[in-house]
């Protein structure tokens, strides 16, 4: 299994990204972002515990998103491979994201690291907001605070997979063809 983690911060670029990578590659899709954005929509309790945390640009807690990812993989262990988009975000997350892959006797190929500065990310995401109708896009104090917990909280990931030499940082700054490109080199080379 190809198993990648798309990682960045807020406004990097993962959603994108993702969306040409899982076509080349032949890849499923794992956002967790979508996936509760999809409860919210659909009005389920878990979109309704959900929705006040997201729309505040904090962290769901990591045991939601956990079983949420859980029941995904083991309902699709034929496939070639995943995207983890926006998971994990904690160092919980991805101990339990090893260990649920491990039961599956797979692991993580790599994590691709999409490198944005913060004032760019900022200026992404409030334009993004003017049409992507999402309430954590609307504000530039909810968007500081989610890069803020991005810094605190995701961003010692890094650190996680350099251990195990599975850290790649892209530059994610450039046309989406050309950051394309260096993902795709980036996973050719694995
Ligand atoms: P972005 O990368 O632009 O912040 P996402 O769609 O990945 O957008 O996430 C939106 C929100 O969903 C986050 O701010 C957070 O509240 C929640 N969320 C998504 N994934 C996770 C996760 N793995 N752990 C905790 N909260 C999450």
């Amino acid at each position: 299994m190809l198993n990648i983690v798309l990682f960045g911060p807020p406004g990097a670029g993962k959603g994108t990204q993702s969306q040409l990578l899982i076509d080349q590659y032949h890849l499923m899709h794992l956002s967790t972002g979508d996936i509760l954005r999809g409860e919210i929509a659909q009005g389920t309790e878990l979109g309704l515990k959900a929705k006040s945390i997201m729309d505040r640009g904090d962290l769901i807690p990591d045991e939601v998103v956990i079983s949420m990812i859980r029941s995904i993989l083991e309902k699709n262990l034929n496939a070639k491979g995943f995207i983890f988009d926006g998971f994990p975000r904690t160092t919980t997350q991805a101990e339990s994201l090893d260990e649920m892959l491990d039961e599956l006797n797979t692991s993580i190929s790599t994590m691709l690291s999409l490198d944005v500065d913060d004032d760019e990310l900022t200026k992404r995401l409030l334009e993004r907001g003017k049409s992507s109708g999402r309430a954590d896009d609307a504000n530039e104090s909810i968007i500081r605070n989610r890069i803020q917990e991005y810094n605190n909280k995701t961003a010692p990931l890094k650190e996680f997979y350099t251990q195990q030499n599975k850290l790649q940082s892209i530059e994610g700054v450039g046309s989406i063809d050309a950051i394309n490109a260096k993902l795709c080199e980036a996973i050719d080379q694995l």
